[in-house]
């Protein structure tokens, strides 16, 4: 499952962010950011994040999801737009060579420690 790599490497990230210097640190929230073309599924990846988080710090931690749109960008003209479908050619100048600008990210905004 590729999942349980994204979720373990997740854990690694939010652990190294710990400050050495809080004895027992616990983990509540992690806030996350999803592109729609990450191609992570949401579930799975609460899912082994709980396996992998027992027994850690982040056991218990509840996950915030922010989900990036689509976006692309047509080299011909410009043109920027939010879709919801990977659908690569421009709307306004009909040309296919369109880039993606954001929806792959995977990334931890930020890690909030309990009191
Ligand atoms: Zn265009």
């Amino acid at each position: 499952m590729h999942e349980m790599g994204v979720a373990q490497q997740m854990i690694n990230i939010a652990l190294s962010s710990i400050p050495k210097d809080i004895v027992n640190p616990k983990v509540e929230k992690l806030n996350l950011k999803i592109g729609r073309l990450a191609a992570v599924v949401e579930d799975s990846l609460r899912f082994c994040f709980d396996i992998i988080a027992k027994d850690s710090p982040l056991e218990g931690a509840e996950l915030v999801v922010e989900h990036v749109a689509v976006k692309v960008r047509c080299k011909s003209c410009d043109k920027t737009w939010e879709v919801d479908d990977p659908i690569f050619s421009c709307s306004s100048c009909k040309d296919g060579a369109v880039e993606i600008i954001s929806g792959r990210e995977l990334e931890i905004i930020s890690i909030e420690l309990a009191e």
